[in-house]
Parts: structure tokens; sequence; C-alpha cells
């Protein structure tokens, strides 16, 4: 049973802004008319528990996973990431997305891709500094170093297995993603001095005060 296997390929499946509004609307047709519409969750903000959480293996036979991932991809489009990873739209499960193709470097053309259940097999390389931002902190850019290349065991989007050695910054989005799913946020890389001279924005946003120009629900904000 090709549990993974997506209906087309996402490249046959992005749509116009005309369909896009469709969003949400037409839920329960979602099996018929499936690659013309998405669902786009909003972005759950720190503070939320479930940032903080190891995300637990997906069962692959889960048959609602190749629409999760498609819609993974538009609401990453949507808030204009480069990647999302499931906790970070309240799922606590082992997969992210990335497309860092809008980065505009030379490696990362054709960088679309989905990772279910990854594994990190090493990291390693000399760290480099790099001014990091996540759609869960919103308004929030602070340099942090990693290390120049990490390895992941993966299952892509078809159910088949990889393992792969990312660099430069491909590494670092790879590394940023892999990381929500260990429950770990780039703000804790920082030194507590960086960390205190934030400390006023991250309450704001603990307690819904800040902006995000997408979707987003704060950890204090009632569920509509
Ligand atoms: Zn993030």
């Amino acid at each position: 049973m090709p549990d993974l296997a997506l209906q087309a390929p996402f490249s046959e499946i992005r749509h116009s802004p005309a369909t896009q509004n469709l969003c949400g609307i037409k839920q329960g047709f979602r099996t018929f008319v499936h690659l013309f519409e998405y669902m786009i969750y909003p972005i759950v903000a720190l503070g939320n528990p479930v940032l903080k959480e190891r995300a637990k293996e997906i069962d692959l036979r889960m048959p609602e996973l190749p629409a999760l991932i498609e819609d993974m991809f538009e609401t990453m489009y949507q808030a204009s990431g480069v990647g999302l990873a499931a906790p970070q739209i309240g799922k606590g499960i082992r997969l992210f997305v990335i497309d860092a193709e809008p980065m505009d470097e030379e490696n990362l053309k054709g960088a679309k891709m989905v990772f279910i259940n990854p594994l990190k097999i090493e990291e390693n390389g000399t760290p480099w500094p790099y001014e990091e931002g996540c759609l869960s902190i919103p308004g929030i850019r602070e340099e942090v170093k990693r290390p120049e290349k990490i390895t992941l065991e993966y299952l892509d989007e078809k159910g088949e297995k990889h393992k792969k050695t990312f660099e430069g910054m491909l590494a670092r989005v790879v590394q940023h993603e892999y990381d929500h799913l260990e429950g770990k946020l780039f703000i804790e890389y920082l030194s507590p001095f960086r960390k205190k001279l934030i400390q006023n924005k991250l309450n704001d946003i603990l307690k819904g005060k800040a902006k995000a120009d997408y979707p987003i629900r704060f950890a204090l904000q009632t569920k509509r």
C-alpha cells in the first residue's frame, strides 16, 4: 500500500491565489477537490507546550499524512517561511517540510523537501553564525552558531528512505527544523546576556501581545 504516496508531485499542485481563497471553506468536500484546496493552519507561538516536547514517530499508515504535508507547505508559504515543523502547527509528530529556494542561494535550488521520522546521525564542521528567525517567535532575529554539516536519516513523502548530509544554508534550515522535533527553539542557543536583552519581547509573545503577519495562536490566547 503506497500510504505515503501523494496524488501528484508538489510542483503540480501549486495553485493560483484565486483557489487559495477556498482554503478551509469546503473541507467536507476535501476528498473530491483535494488537489485544489488546502488548509492554512495557525502557527503556534512560543509558550505552547507542544514546542517544548520531543515529537513522536509517525505511524506511516496515517491516512491523512499526504494532505497534512500539502497543508504544511501551504501554511509555510502563507507565512513566507522556508521551513515548518509539525509542532509549529500544534502537532507533536516527527515531520517537517522545507523550501529554502526563496533564500536565493546557489545550493538551495530544488531544496523543496519533506522529512518524515528524521533521525540525526551526526553534525560536524566548524560552527558558523547566522541570524535566524522562527515563525513561532515573531519579530525576533538573533545570531546562532551551528555546525557546518548535518547528516540525517529520514523518509520522504513517498516513504522512501534517505541518508543525506546537508551543508551550508540548507544544513542551517534542516538543523533549525530538526530542533523543533526535539522540543528545542533557536533562542535556547543564545547567551544569557542576549536572552536578557530580548526578554521583554519574549514576554510579549508569551502574553500574546506580539504581532505576526500570518495566522498565529498565542499561548495565552483563547482558542477560537
Ligand atoms: Zn522555528
